[in-house]
């Protein structure tokens, strides 16, 4: 019947009707509503957005907020407006993470059953409490000397629960850098998938939705490119798939090397706003430090002449003289 052979596509697999293949890709823009936009979050969504609309990958908007205080709906409407003043638009979303724990909470129960992840009742005293990556904490290792040596293979809150890191590099090949080999067991241990605050942990919550919400595509910035490997084992451990393509890119940093941060001066698009700058400027700004020549274009232009072949490997770095050619200069 006709109707039978009219199933949707389910993301990222092909499916097969009559002759005709259908690939659905889709990627996903999650900002965290703790910090504004800055340039450099904006590039990272800027190359992802016009990597999308190119290759007619679907985009969701998903806002991560389980890391600090609920996300309040001014913040999520002023993400948007930004995100919409630059001229980059999405396909579905927004997709709030604290609206709902359930997801995050049966893949638990699934992992702890399974033997993947034990109870972790240290304190921040023994060891630096476990946070999300994407704020530049560096976790303290933990060594597999210290799990304990029996566990109820029940969920529970209250405590941290760790994912228990394997002895063996695990290999990936990223879009952008290569072939990767990441050996967690000497980089961060076993690692934190749930929080004593009873909200999942950043890797966790992150690959509960990249596979509801049917990702094939990760793009996003490469202090998360040792992300991967944990988020890998993740998909592997709850039997999730298909496993996402990651494309990780150079961030943008200060003069000093370091992420860009509030030290670095006000870099926030708004800002830039405020002041009467307009997102052909920010986008010119952006261009300049994504292989492109730096001159004033609409988000579209940047689309059609961006290449991932031409984006430098190096970080870009905001100088002074960057702020002063978006003011104008
Ligand atoms: N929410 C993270 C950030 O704003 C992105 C995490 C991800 O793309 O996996 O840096």
């Amino acid at each position: 019947m006709e109707g039978a052979m009219q199933q949707a596509a389910q993301p990222g697999r092909q499916s097969m009707r009559d002759d005709i293949i259908v690939t659905m890709e889709k990627t996903r823009l999650a900002p965290s509503p703790t910090g504004a936009l800055h340039l450099g979050n904006a590039r990272t969504f800027l190359i992802n957005w016009a990597l999308a609309r190119r290759l007619g990958w679907r985009i969701v908007l998903r806002i991560e907020d389980l890391d600090g205080p609920r996300v309040k709906p001014a913040a999520v409407d002023g993400l948007r407006r930004t995100l919409e003043w630059l001229g980059l638009d999405w396909d579905e979303g927004p997709h709030i993470q604290s609206s709902d724990l359930e997801p995050y909470r049966s893949a638990m129960v699934r992992l702890v059953r399974e033997g993947a992840a034990f109870p972790c009742s240290r304190t921040r005293g023994e060891l630096a409490a476990a946070s999300a990556p994407q704020e530049g904490v560096h976790e303290t290792r933990y060594p597999k000397e210290l799990r304990p040596l029996k566990w109820a293979r029940e969920f529970s809150e209250g405590v941290n629960w760790r994912f228990i890191a394997p002895e063996a590099p695990v290999p990936f090949v990223d879009v952008f850098h290569g072939p990767q080999d990441v050996n967690l067991s000497t980089l961060v241990g076993d690692f934190t998938i749930w929080t004593k605050r009873a909200v999942p942990a950043y890797q966790l919550a992150v690959v509960v939705d990249d596979a509801r919400q049917g990702i094939t595509q990760v793009v996003r910035g490469d202090d998360l490119l040792d992300s991967a490997a944990r988020q890998l084992l993740i998909y592997r451990a709850l039997g999730l798939g298909p496993e996402p393509a990651y494309t990780h890119l150079p961030l943008v940093r200060g003069p000093d090397g370091k992420r860009l941060a509030k030290r670095h001066g006000d870099s926030r698009i708004d800002g830039y706003r405020e002041i009467g700058v307009t997102a052909e400027r920010v986008i010119g700004l952006l261009a300049g430090w994504s292989g492109l020549k730096r001159s004033p274009m609409s988000a579209a232009e940047f689309r059609d002449s961006f290449s991932l072949a031409a984006l430098p490997k190096a970080s870009a770095v905001f100088a002074a003289a960057d702020d002063a050619w978006l003011r104008g200069g």
